[in-house]
């Protein structure tokens, strides 16, 4: 692809040069020789006329003599580079600048007619056999009474037309010529700016083919090439990220998979083989309960994130009371947070606060949210969830004064599996993909979660949700 394209241009611009030079040859060619034999004919014809009005009038009323009209003939003739000729319509030679003059001698052009020149006042012959090479030869009338008296013909080489047309086409050609040199210009910028950027891309896209994402290449320019060239490397930058991720995300997953499952075997194993006797084997299966309850955790957890990312998200959107939703939930959590000596304190905008959202994903959300507020608080703490109303938005804030996240942990936290140093002591059976399954929900809502944070604090999380206008007619 890449010479073919260089090929191609080359060729396109012999073919140009050719048809150029055909052009000039052909057309050009024809139309300078026509224009050279018309511009002579006419300076010749004027120059006849202009005879015919002055000395072969005079010479026809006997007031000049044949001597002297032969002379100015002459004179004409050689500034002319022509044959000048005065002749009866009978075709007898009257004067001839070739000749002198003899009164004795009746010299005829032999079958001499004026309607040779046709409509034209011109032709181009060997002028009724006087010639060897061609003529061009005009003929003007000398008018006499209401007659024509005879003619005033000029015989001019046709080779010195030719001539003059080819010196004129010889122009034409170097003008072509000096033409195809300064088109090379555009051969030069076409390779500048369209080939040599394009076999950059080329060769960095052959690079992506073979897998070599991390290849580098440079396009400085600002039009479409340069463009094309940022979003290829932007394209292939994008993948080997998504790359990076997929390899940490396996890594991740057969990490958290391999844990419960090494210690899971590592107690059946002894409790088979009598290492753990049979009165701690009640100890130790509830051990092996919490960790297959984990990998179930792990499992839902992953399957939820893998529908939300395939299915692009279907929501089933209805008009739901979120302050339902929030006091369900805190209710769900209540053995939980009685354990923990966690209080709930529900602070919500009205009693009815209509939304309008998937209600099963947003659910989800809230637990998520309040599961981490619970599990992060220290015991005997307060977990406060808060609905507001804010003109389209409802916001809806989950706030605990538990362990807060590190400022350089707050980016990442949404990643899936991240879980913070600062939590791991508080929660063993965190998966680390309940805030990643939260921000796909909200995104696909086409709204925000934001989360403010301070170690040793506590946090709040924040997320917006469509205001229903239900909200309008309870009022
Ligand atoms: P996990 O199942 O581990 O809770 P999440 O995705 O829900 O997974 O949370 C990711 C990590 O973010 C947690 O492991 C924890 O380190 C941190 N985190 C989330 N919520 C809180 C919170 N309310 N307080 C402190 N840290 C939190």
């Amino acid at each position: 692809m890449k010479k073919t394209l260089y090929l191609k241009f080359i060729l396109a611009y012999i073919l140009f040069a050719i048809f150029g030079f055909i052009v000039v040859a052909t057309f050009v060619s024809g139309m300078t020789l026509d224009h050279c034999k018309k511009k002579e004919a006419d300076d010749l014809y004027r120059e006849a006329t202009l005879i015919a009005n002055t000395y072969a009038t005079e010479l026809y009323n006997s007031e000049v003599s044949l001597e002297s009209v032969h002379n100015q003939l002459k004179a004409v003739g050689t500034y002319l580079n022509s044959d000048v000729m005065i002749l009866n319509p009978s075709g007898r030679v009257v004067c001839d600048s070739r000749t002198e003059p003899d009164p004795s001698k009746e010299i005829y052009v032999e079958g001499f007619s004026p309607s040779v020149t046709g409509s034209s006042y011109y032709t181009i012959g060997n002028f009724f056999g006087q010639y060897e090479s061609q003529r061009l030869s005009v003929l003007a009338p000398i008018a006499g009474g209401y007659r024509i008296k005879g003619y005033v013909c000029i015989n001019y080489p046709y080779a010195s037309i030719q001539a003059e047309a080819t010196s004129l086409l010889n122009i034409s050609y170097l003008e072509l010529i000096v033409l195809f040199v300064l088109s090379l210009i555009i051969l030069i910028f076409f390779t500048q700016i369209v080939y040599i950027p394009l076999r950059r891309i080329t060769t960095a896209t052959e690079q992506y083919a073979a897998g070599n994402m991390h290849y580098q290449f440079g396009v400085e320019s600002s039009d479409e090439m340069g463009y094309l060239a940022s979003t290829l490397s932007y394209m292939a930058a994008e993948i080997a990220r998504q790359e990076d991720d997929q390899k940490k995300f396996v890594a991740n997953v057969s990490h958290d998979f391999r844990s419960p499952l090494t210690s899971i075997k590592g107690f059946l194993e002894a409790m088979i083989d009598g290492t753990i006797p049979p009165e701690m084997h009640e100890k130790y299966l509830n051990i092996v309960l919490n960790e297959t309850t984990r990998l179930t955790k792990l499992t839902n957890g992953l399957l939820t994130l893998n529908n939300l990312n395939t299915s692009g998200m279907l929501l089933h959107k209805t008009e739901f009371d979120i302050n339902q939703t929030v006091r369900q939930v805190s209710a769900s959590f209540e053995q939980t947070c009685r354990k923990r000596r966690v209080a709930i304190e529900l602070v919500l905008g009205g009693e009815e606060l209509y939304v309008n959202a998937d209600a099963d994903r947003i659910q989800q959300v809230l637990y998520n949210l309040v599961d981490n507020a619970i599990k992060f608080s220290h015991n005997d703490s307060v977990v406060r969830i808060e609905t507001t109303e804010k003109r389209s938005k409802v916001f809806v804030s989950v706030k605990d004064s538990g362990i807060g996240i590190p400022k350089q942990d707050q980016n990442q936290i949404w990643e899936r599996f991240y879980k913070t140093d600062l939590s791991r002591g508080k929660d063993k059976s965190g998966t680390g993909l309940g805030l990643s399954i939260v921000r796909e929900i909200i995104r696909a809502h086409g709204e925000n979660i934001n989360l403010i944070s301070t170690e040793g604090i506590g946090s709040e999380f924040i997320f917006s949700l469509p205001r229903s206008e239900k909200n309008d007619e309870l009022e």
